[in-house]
């Protein structure tokens, strides 16, 4: 791959402000370092340009739909306002909702909880467990990691093809891999769900920081990403999408809130009316600086335009690549081939170094932060690394012994403010 040639450098984008650029951090041979955050995957910083609007607003805290003052009232305009500027960036659908939640966990986790009976769900193996994991207490097929994307849509075709055509069904895939960075078609994996009567739900934790997510556009019924790896970590998600299946349950959390109208009846017992709108899910007092903050870093990120955040990106990535080559103890870990486009997130094994001892020494040594271990997303990590897909082993905790292939990998990850 080449990259580094001064033409690219000049139409560049500057990097976004983000807090936390000039921290220092002690160094195991004394002394102090700049801080080098390479794990933006996980856990992006706040976008400056988030943190000045959360510090404008927060003076003027209030409860969300729960009070007549002026604080009050403002907090509930700037909470719903935000949903607009989200259903906006995602390109929402007129009749599309938006709800908050506090992560994507909780937004894949709800749609779980809203699944009609007889659900079939269909998630690779390759999935985080986020996006794995929900769907447990539904009838789910498991499919096997492919090794190109037309695999991965015949696989989900081949899938669909072989099930019960009258119930409902429900396809979940990332947008872009916490482990390799690599992209997945969504499009066309969206396309085969439905043609075959299924719908298909985004997650896009990895995917809404780096690239436009538009959810007309790529034809997904619902999308999930998190506040916290879109420079806004205050505490935050979304899952948005199809009202039916939403409306057609039972609230995700019961409480005030979700609920229109309770009445004790006659028998002793209690009646709810659940509203039909997205708070029919939103129970509780919620979170307007979390949300309000997702709104701002939408607001952010289209203002500055996916098209040079991107580019930077696939500059750095670029480098990133370059360096690693140089270096012929490295792998890095790719499902879907050396040059499958992907977003600002790369895992690797140094051949002859326990991974996480590896990790622990960039940061001691140099102050760069990066992650090591299974990254939520064990049988994925296990197949790129040609281990036994049974290995028993926590996040971050297996370790090969020497002369034995790496049980674990390094993950280096970055974003706009990189
Ligand atoms: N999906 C993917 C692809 C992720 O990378 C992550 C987090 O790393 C999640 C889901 C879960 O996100 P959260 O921890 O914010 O719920």
């Amino acid at each position: 791959m080449s990259v580094s040639t001064a033409a690219a450098d000049q139409s560049l984008c500057t990097p976004l402000p983000v807090l936390g650029r000039d921290v220092t951090v002690p160094l195991v041979t004394g002394g102090e370092v700049t801080y080098a955050a390479l794990d933006y995957a996980a856990s992006a910083p706040a976008l400056q340009r988030v943190w000045d609007d959360v510090a404008a607003y927060a003076p003027y805290y209030g409860s969300v739909h729960r009070g007549a003052g002026y604080l009050s009232q403002l907090s509930t305009d700037l909470f719903e306002n935000s949903r607009v500027t989200v259903a906006e960036f995602l390109g929402c659908r007129e009749d599309d909702q938006v709800i908050f939640t506090r992560s994507t966990t909780d937004s894949l986790n709800l749609l779980a909880a809203v699944l009609p009976a007889d659900c079939q769900v269909f998630v690779f193996e390759t999935e985080h467990h986020a996006s794995l994991l929900p769907w447990r207490d539904a009838r789910v097929t498991y499919l096997n990691a492919p090794r190109t994307h037309e695999e991965a849509v015949q696989t989900l075709e081949r899938a669909l093809a072989d099930r019960d055509p009258h119930g409902p069904a429900l396809v979940c895939v990332t947008g872009a891999s916490n482990v390799t960075g690599e992209l997945w078609p969504v499009r066309e994996l969206a396309a085969a769900a439905h043609a075959h009567g299924a719908r298909i739900v985004l997650d896009a934790a990895q995917l809404a920081p780096h690239h436009p997510v538009d959810i007309q556009d790529l034809d997904v019924d619902w999308v999930a990403f998190s506040g916290h790896k879109l420079y806004a970590p205050f505490g935050s998600g979304v899952l948005a999408g199809r009202a039916d299946w939403l409306q057609g349950a039972e609230p995700y959390l019961a409480g005030g809130g979700a609920s229109r109208k309770v009445a004790r009846r006659a028998d002793g017992g209690v009646d709810v009316e659940w509203h039909d709108s997205a708070a029919r899910h939103e129970a509780g007092s919620p979170n307007v600086i979390g949300v309000y903050s997702i709104a701002s870093a939408c607001k952010a990120l289209t203002e500055a335009g996916f098209d040079s955040l991107v580019a930077r990106e696939e500059y750095l990535i670029g480098k990133v690549r370059e360096g690693l080559a140089a270096v012929p103890e490295v792998k890095v870990l790719s499902l879907f081939g050396d040059d499958a486009p992907r977003v600002g997130v790369l895992s690797f094994v140094v051949e002859g170094w326990n991974s996480s001892h590896f990790a622990a020494a960039l940061s001691a040594e140099y102050g760069i932060g990066v992650r090591d271990g299974l990254f939520c997303a064990h049988p994925l990590v296990r197949t790129l690394l040609g281990s036994d897909p049974q290995t028993q082993g926590e996040c971050g905790a297996p370790e090969a012994a020497p002369g034995e292939k790496s049980l674990n990998a390094i993950r280096v990850s970055f974003g706009a403010g990189t």
